[in-house]
């Protein structure tokens, strides 16, 4: 049988996925955990607690800040140490919550039993609540408040969710540990996420690349006649959010538009999981699962993180960091972000610590363009991007970029992949998207 994928563009990079079978193990609490305000897309939570302060786990320590925006929980009991300023991984000055990490004493309305609790009797509303009030956010990489996605706006209707289950970056493997490990629950929380809706079908697609986890999920899925396991082919980038949809109901996000306008909801199987506990367990989002990968890597390993531990710990769990390191990256080596500062702390959708070599990241030398196309041939969302490159490069051409669309560009890195000249385009064609999106915000609203 042909298996289903996206119809336009997309590559086939080595999946590495060498962390795939090791199974998820607990990471030590740190003796100071550091919980950044900026967990999510859009403003940055409140702290309302103060040094001195005690906090036990699952306490809220900041409160969410604008309509786009999740509350913070502290995911240690101790002492806070200092609300002060402090560099993410990127060398950004965010807010800080420093904990001194004493015990591990949680809030006792959490169920920390082994208990899975399949039955869902939480209402619409309580369910909407409850994962608002858990700090949800998306965990397939944009962090978006979840209770937002999950409430569509009055004149666009839900039709199913599709749970993302793809995990096309290379590398990354922590989606389908959680597949394998935590089956039933993803599942219950994709049931929870269907009733908030009020949508009859689930869809979770898997690329082809995970059969233990294609089979754990069909077995959990089996009982529920709406939730339907699709496997696609392997190609990347399956998982975004536009691409999938494509994939599994062949509709396509209009150019500007959201994916709710197909009448899709796209959520991560991370996210399933988190919702799951929200709702049936009472556990706000205080941890997730985190790959640590790369050939030079001592051991990969898939780790349950507390949100706020530091990269430097992380990687000294798997063994330390590698002698010939030169590249350390929060993610997959598709859309990852360089990591300058391995002292900054891991947020909420913090999925991956990548090592890389220098042999791994060095980038040939650029030649001029040969005009073979196979850039335009690749790009997922149809663009041409040695053109959008090109005029990026001439600078002052902005007019042309958004005739040519580069705001639809998802920064996938497709065509940086298939260039044979070596052309960065999408390091060119990333800043130009960032300014035609900033002159079209600033025009007035028709
Ligand atoms: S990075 Fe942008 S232009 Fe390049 S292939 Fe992806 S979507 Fe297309
Ligand atoms: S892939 Fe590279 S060489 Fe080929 S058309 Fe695109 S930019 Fe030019």
């Amino acid at each position: 049988m042909r298996l289903k994928t996206f119809r336009m563009g997309g590559i086939h990079p080595d999946d590495n996925k060498i962390s795939a079978s090791a199974a998820v193990e607990v990471l030590p609490l740190p003796a100071v955990a550091y919980i950044s305000m900026a967990q999510h897309l859009g403003a940055p939570a409140t702290p309302i607690v103060q040094k001195g302060d005690k906090v036990l786990v699952g306490q809220v320590i900041a409160e969410p800040s604008g309509f786009v925006s999740a509350p913070v929980h502290s995911p240690y009991s101790g002492t806070v140490k200092a609300v002060e300023p402090r560099a993410d991984f990127a060398g950004n000055m965010v807010t800080h919550v420093v904990i001194d990490v004493e015990g591990d004493e949680w809030l006792p309305q959490i169920d920390r039993t082994p208990e899975i609790k399949t039955e869902i009797t939480a209402s619409r509303e309580e369910i909407l609540e409850k994962i608002k009030n858990a700090g949800i956010v998306g965990l397939g990489g944009a962090a978006f408040p979840t209770h937002i996605k999950l409430s569509p706006p009055k004149d666009k209707t839900a039709e199913c969710l599709i749970i993302n289950g793809t995990e096309c970056e290379p590398y990354l493997t922590s989606d389908d540990r959680i597949m394998q490990e935590e089956p039933v629950q993803i599942v219950t929380g994709a049931r929870i996420m269907m009733k908030a809706l009020g949508v009859p079908k689930c869809y979770i697609g898997i690329e082809e690349n995970k059969p233990a986890a294609i089979e754990s999920m069909k077995k959990a899925a089996a009982d529920y006649s709406g939730i339907e396991v699709v496997v696609l082919k392997k190609k990347y980038p399956q998982g975004g959010e536009k691409q999938l949809i494509d994939a599994i109901i062949h509709r396509r996000v209009p150019s500007m538009g959201l994916p709710i306008d197909t009448g899709a909801v796209v959520q991560n199987v991370g996210t399933a999981l988190a919702v799951y506990e929200a709702v049936q367990k009472n556990k706000p989002l205080i941890d997730n699962i985190f790959t640590v990968t790369g050939k030079c890597v001592p051991q990969q390993k898939n780790f349950d993180v507390r949100v706020g531990t530091t990269f430097r710990q992380i990687i000294e769990a798997a063994g330390g960091i590698p002698e010939n390191a030169a590249k350390f990256v929060s993610g997959g080596p598709m859309m990852g972000k360089a990591i300058v500062n391995l002292d900054a702390s891991t947020v909420k959708a913090s999925a991956a610590l990548l090592v890389l070599t220098e042999e791994e990241t060095l980038r040939k030398k650029e030649s001029n363009c040969i005009r073979c196309g196979k850039c335009a041939d690749a790009c997922p969302m149809g663009l041409q991007p040695f053109l959008l490159s090109r005029l990026a490069r001439a600078g002052g051409r902005q007019e042309e970029l958004e005739q040519e669309k580069v705001f639809d560009c998802i920064e996938c890195g497709c065509c940086l992949y298939t260039c044979p000249a070596n052309i960065p385009l999408l390091d060119v064609i990333r800043p130009a998207k960032a300014e035609v999106i900033k002159i079209m915000r600033s025009r007035p609203k028709k």
